[in-house]
């Protein structure tokens, strides 16, 4: 069996980062994304628990190495998803899922077809996420202006996606981000499920 991948997009500040880990015991397990990318840090983030963060250079070396399995340009910063340990992740039959924004979701799904599932996020209104936005305050006022700026962008994407979560209510988001994982598990790809039908009438299971 191989795993499944669930992509998980919406603007900076939607919640998607409260909502993982908020679910994160109602999923089973799973292997989230570490994505790489050339941001600073925020105060309190990790190298290799948030994100891996590097150098342009670094990253155009990655990019020349064909290490990520996709990459884009994000509020004027690249972040990308590294290849190997998702293939090493969906080898062992688990669910991966990813934080990543809606042009990300594009190439993932065009080279992973039927493995993925995905969720946009969002709050329940573009007056909310830049409350939430200055709330969170980890980011300078022109840097909040930029995310807003594309989220007005980003949800234009919005149909591009299997399901929609309003984040308005924590707890309910939570709820429906753990079911939406959950089933994303039961799907099965086209192989797997040529493999069942060969098996279902050889009655080999
Ligand atoms: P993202 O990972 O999408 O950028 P975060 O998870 O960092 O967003 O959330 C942005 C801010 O909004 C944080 O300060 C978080 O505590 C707050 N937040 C998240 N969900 C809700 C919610 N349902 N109601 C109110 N505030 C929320
Ligand atoms: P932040 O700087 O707030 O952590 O993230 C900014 C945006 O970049 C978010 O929309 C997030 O989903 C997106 N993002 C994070 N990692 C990746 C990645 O590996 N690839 C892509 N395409 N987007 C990412």
């Amino acid at each position: 069996m191989s795993g499944a991948i669930l992509v998980l997009s919406g603007p900076s500040g939607a919640g998607k980062s409260t909502i993982i880990d908020s679910a994160s015991n109602r999923i089973g397990e799973y292997y989230f994304s570490i994505s790489t990318t050339t941001r600073e840090p925020r105060e309190g983030e990790v190298h290799g628990v948030d994100y891996y963060f590097v150098s342009k250079e670094e990253f155009e070396e990655d990019i020349k190495a064909g290490q990520f399995l996709e990459y884009a340009t994000v509020h004027s910063n690249y972040y990308g998803t590294s290849l190997k340990p998702v293939k090493e992740a969906l080898e062992m039959g688990k669910l991966v899922i990813f934080d990543i924004d809606v042009q990300g979701h594009r190439l993932v799904r065009a080279k992973m077809g039927d493995l993925v599932t995905s969720a946009f996020i969002t709050p329940p209104s573009l007056k909310e996420l830049e409350r939430r936005l200055y709330g969170r305050s980890t980011d300078k006022s022109y840097i909040i202006e930029q995310r807003i700026e594309n989220a007005k962008e980003e949800i234009k994407a919005i149909g591009e996606f299997d399901f929609v979560i309003i984040n308005d209510i924590i707890d309910r988001a939570s709820l429906e981000f753990a079911t939406i994982a959950n089933a994303s598990r039961l799907k099965l790809s086209k192989q797997e499920l040529e493999n069942l039908v060969v098996q279902w009438e050889n009655g080999l299971s």
